[in-house]
């Protein structure tokens, strides 16, 4: 029986893993949820899987949960507060965390399992993003393990060779895209998209923030940054390629150019069920692939120009820094779009802006990154409010 730790566990990829748990009750128990803001959404799901430890935001949040659950007679110990995301990450009660939380928020939870070993599945890209190195080193010191959630790494893992190096042999590496809700509206009607238009995915049922990611196809620029560090490959062999279908979701290219590529209808409870029982597999859900039914799969080159968060994010991975702050002030951007605060287009002049005017970290520590991202989310902030949302 696996103990799990579900950091974020009221999101998107925080339920498709809640699923697999309902499906599988004989390999999986819940040992820690948490939650940020949706404390309804948090008080049921301690109520269905009754966790040991269930962790909110605040203070107020957690006497709400606490008196809510013993009015159910559920006993689980409530906490609060990003240290106590990190307690349950690195608690010795559990053996897997889910790393499910959006956003810089989830880099110290995430760095506390790495530092206690745990097998960590990782959703939350950023926090690999801000702190690459470090957590990777944090993860070989201590003996923990990071298999990659994110659908297209997660193909990527299972197209790599098993044994031996993992870059035997291996030349490219080629992350697909669907191209999001934008791939084809007309250039000059961008600025005016709204947020509900740009969180309407074609392919995938996502949080907003990774969401409006896609539309700009920052997420793919964050997913290269994510694949140098996860497979240790060089950013100059990683490609992207546009596949509106999602069905093909990463290829690995060898030496001898065989292509090998993982197949699936997209839907995140393959990689997550992948994760959860490697090396085994177990039943996940999803719908069986029917080629014959989809007919054709296409690709394309993503257009620099429809898409300049993922130029700026190609930049800053060939200059090989600044990833804390391209980070940090799309994060602060995609909030203020979602908030009606900033046009989509404002969405790459911010983070073009922000970084522009700092850099960093230096040294590279803990203590450094988190200093740059505060620093970076201050000029994006001042960014944001400098950017009229009706240019
Ligand atoms: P979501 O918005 O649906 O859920 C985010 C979760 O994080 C929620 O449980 C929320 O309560 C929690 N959270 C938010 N801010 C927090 C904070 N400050 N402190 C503590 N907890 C906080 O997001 P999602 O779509 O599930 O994505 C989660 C992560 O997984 C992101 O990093 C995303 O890029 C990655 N990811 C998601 C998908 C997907 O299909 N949804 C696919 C690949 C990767
Ligand atoms: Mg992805």
């Amino acid at each position: 029986m696996q103990r799990l730790t579900l950091l974020g566990a009221t999101g998107s990829v925080g339920r498709s893993t809640l699923d697999l748990v309902t499906r599988h009750p004989d390999r999986f128990s819940v040992y820690a949820l948490t939650a940020h803001r949706n404390l309804d959404a948090l008080i049921g799901l301690c109520l269905a899987f009754r966790p040991e430890v269930a962790v909110a935001a605040d203070a107020q949040d957690a006497a709400r949960l606490h008196a809510r659950l013993r009015q159910e007679g559920v006993r689980s110990e409530v906490a609060h507060g990003p240290e106590a995301l990190c307690e349950v990450a690195r608690s010795s009660a559990c053996d897997r965390v889910i790393a499910a939380i959006v956003g810089a928020a989830g880099l110290l939870p995430t760095m506390a399992a790495a530092r206690a070993g745990k097998r960590i599945l990782l959703a939350n890209k950023e926090a690999l993003v801000m702190s690459g190195a470090l957590l990777m080193h944090a993860v070989a010191e201590s003996g923990a393990m990071l298999l990659p959630v994110d659908s297209e790494h997660n193909a990527i893992f299972q197209c790599l060779p098993q044994q031996g190096t993992a870059r035997n042999g291996v030349s490219r590496l080629t992350l697909t895209a669907s191209g999001g809700p934008f791939l084809t509206r007309p250039l000059d009607t961008l600025h005016a998209v709204t947020p509900d238009e740009a969180c309407a995915h074609p392919k995938w049922k996502m949080g907003r923030k990774i969401s409006v990611d896609s539309a700009t196809m920052m997420n793919k620029g964050l997913e290269v940054i994510e694949a140098r560090w996860l497979f240790d490959m060089p950013d100059e062999c990683i490609d992207v390629l546009i596949h509106p279908q999602s069905v093909v979701h990463s290829m690995v290219t060898y030496a001898d150019q065989s292509v090998l590529a993982q197949l699936g209808n997209p839907d995140m409870r393959t990689p997550i069920a992948h994760a959860l029982a490697y090396p085994e597999r177990i039943d996940s859900g999803v719908v069986p692939l029917d080629l014959a039914q989809i007919g054709a799969l296409t690709f394309m080159a993503p257009d620099p120009v429809r898409f300049p968060c993922l130029r700026i994010a190609l930049e800053v991975v060939r200059a090989g820094a600044n990833a804390v702050v391209l980070n940090a002030a799309n994060e602060v951007a995609v909030a203020a779009f979602l908030e009606g605060r900033l046009r989509f287009t404002g969405i790459a002049e911010v983070v073009d802006a922000a970084l522009q005017r700092t850099s960093g970290p230096d040294p590279y520590d803990l203590e450094s990154i988190l200093a740059t991202d505060r620093r970076a989310r201050d000029i994006a902030n001042a960014m944001v409010i400098g950017t009229s949302t009706t240019k």
